[in-house]
């Protein structure tokens, strides 16, 4: 055993004195030491500490955020989870939760200091399917795309889908609260998760993994860690609700001048199709026609462009429903009415999907054309027009070579704003961070002018912690600092995501209004 040791630590010496050179600090002696407990919980080739490896895990995948971290370590076990927290309090290291490293916030990506990334990629068993209950119990690290294709082979539907299915993870998914495009019937991944187990900052393992739909027990604690991301605890299994597999399926997509016709259209759809429709999305053309040039093979379906477009499906269990004319219906209608210059309804699963990759592929496109601010706003439905109206305005106005950019999920009452720049449009990261200043102030004014909240479903992360500061009620924001202080008096958790941390000494959150 000490030789297999010492021939590691060597090994690993070796490697930092390279990266020394290379890209990285020397590890202190004292680090040495830490990361060899870390080899002795997971085994030596699951701690990463060569650069080339490494790499890719210290930034996020838009290239906002770049960090350093001592090592990246791959558990395998719930045990071997806790026993890598507990390391980490003994040598007052922090933890970054990183799943697949697809967040919108650079909320994954370590900043530097003392911190590990904790990947949970290989926490990825399904532990137990239930056709009966509808629920599945999965370990964090199962691939978002993996679960919903375990679901349809026991002829169920996991409805949580998203760009990056491929890749992002249900724990990720969990502690970032995500949303996607079934959201209007199905909720966002809050509504999914029956239980969670978690390991808690101090190593304790808190096992709330129950299938149940009725729980009354006291606090709804797992409550606490959908969305946390990754600030309180690491997730390690989740118990989610999967449901009976649509059996028909009907899909448009339509055109018309604004967003207000939009809204008509949904207001009719609701109407005519109730509990049917499972996506609305919407997209402006400026959105459109930056897909359309960039995604290889991506065109808009209609002979000529038009101001908005929106995408609707519709589903049902019962495979007797006709539900293709029913949309034809409602979309006739619609012209008829002067909502809609135009509709498209696909005749194959090809057709559809076809589609589905104009929707999938904006954020693709936005990152190939250009630099970009985005926002993740929600709002009423009955102050969207006004929403956009502001947003489309103020942007404008402060940057006349702006491109404004519209996307959302309109049934949800979330639209991303977007202000889109050409690649070489700022000289330096500074110039393109006091643009995204004045354009924050103006989307976030729209917002609160039109009761909204800042973040509809990507989170907070390093990119919003000042903007959740400044636009949520004080009261709340202080909430959230004594949980935090609570859970993680230590601040090892995700250090610096979400939350401002208060100024050394203090004891009031930043940008809260001092309770009485
Ligand atoms: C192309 C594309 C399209 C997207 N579309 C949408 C969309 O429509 N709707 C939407 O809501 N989001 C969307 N996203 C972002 C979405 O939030 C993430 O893709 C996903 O939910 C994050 O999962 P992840 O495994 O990649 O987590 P990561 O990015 O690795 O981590 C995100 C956060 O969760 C924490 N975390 C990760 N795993 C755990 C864990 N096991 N325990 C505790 N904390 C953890 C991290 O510390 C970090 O704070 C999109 C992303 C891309 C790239």
């Amino acid at each position: 055993l000490y030789l297999w040791n010492y021939f590691f630590v060597s090994y690993a010496s070796i490697f930092d004195y390279v990266n020394f050179f290379g890209l990285r600090k020397m590890i202190s002696s004292v680090d040495q030491d830490f990361i060899g407990e870390l080899r002795g919980i997971v085994g030596a080739k699951h701690v990463v500490t060569a650069a080339a490896e490494l790499e890719p895990l210290l930034s996020d995948w838009r290239g906002r955020y770049q960090g350093n971290a001592l090592c990246a370590v791959y558990p395998q076990s719930t045990a071997e989870v806790s026993a890598i927290v507990q390391a980490c309090n003994r040598s007052e290291v922090s933890i970054v939760p990183q799943g697949g490293n697809t967040g919108m916030c650079g909320a994954a990506t370590p900043q530097g200091g003392r911190q590990i990334v904790l990947r949970l990629d290989r926490l990825n068993r399904i532990r137990h399917v239930s056709p009966l209950d509808n629920a599945m119990v999965v370990g964090a690290g199962c691939i978002l795309a993996d679960l919903q294709n375990a679901a349809e082979e026991i002829d169920r539907l996991l409805p949580l889908s998203l760009g990056a299915e491929g890749s992002c993870q249900i724990g990720g998914n969990i502690a970032t609260n995500a949303g996607g495009t079934a959201v209007l019937r199905y909720g966002p991944m809050r509504d999914l998760v029956l239980g969670l187990e978690v390991v808690l900052p101090n190593g304790e393992v808190l096992n709330d993994l129950k299938r149940l739909r009725k729980d009354n027990t006291g606090y709804a604690l797992r409550h606490l860690f959908i969305g946390a991301e990754g600030t309180l605890g690491i997730i390690t299994a989740a118990a989610i609700k999967i449901f009976p597999r649509p059996k028909a399926n009907a899909m448009a997509m339509a055109a018309m001048a604004d967003v207000d016709s939009a809204l008509r259209l949904m207001a009719l759809a609701r109407a005519e199709l109730g509990d049917r429709i499972a996506a609305f999305e919407v997209m402006s053309e400026s959105q459109m026609a930056l897909v359309c040039e960039h995604i290889p093979g991506a065109a808009r379906p209609f002979n000529a462009p038009h101001g908005w477009y929106v995408l609707i499906e519709i589903d049902d269990t019962l495979a007797t429903s006709n539900l293709a004319d029913q949309l034809e219906g409602t979309l006739g209608t619609a012209l008829e009415q002067g909502i809609v210059e135009d509709a498209v309804v696909p005749s194959s699963t090809a057709q559809k999907a076809a589609l589905w990759r104009l929707r999938h592929s904006v954020s693709e496109a936005n990152k190939i054309a250009g630099v970009s601010v985005s926002y993740d706003s929600a709002v009423p439905l009955d102050e969207q027009a006004a929403f956009v109206a502001k947003v489309s305005e103020g942007i404008s106005k402060a940057f006349s070579d702006a491109r404004v950019l519209f996307v959302g999920h309109l049934g949800d009452g979330n639209i991303h704003a977007i202000a889109h720049f050409d690649k070489d449009r700022f000289s330096s990261k500074e110039a393109f961070e006091a643009a995204a200043d004045v354009i924050n102030r103006i989307v976030d004014d729209a917002t609160v002018d039109c009761d909204g909240s800042i973040s509809a479903e990507h989170g907070i992360g390093i990119s919003h912690r000042h903007r959740l500061a400044e636009t949520i009620d004080p009261v709340r924001l202080a909430l959230m600092h004594r949980i935090k202080a609570l859970l993680d008096p230590d601040g090892l958790m995700n250090p610096g995501k979400v939350l401002v941390p208060p100024p050394a000494g203090s004891t009031e959150a930043p940008g809260a209004r001092r309770i009485a």
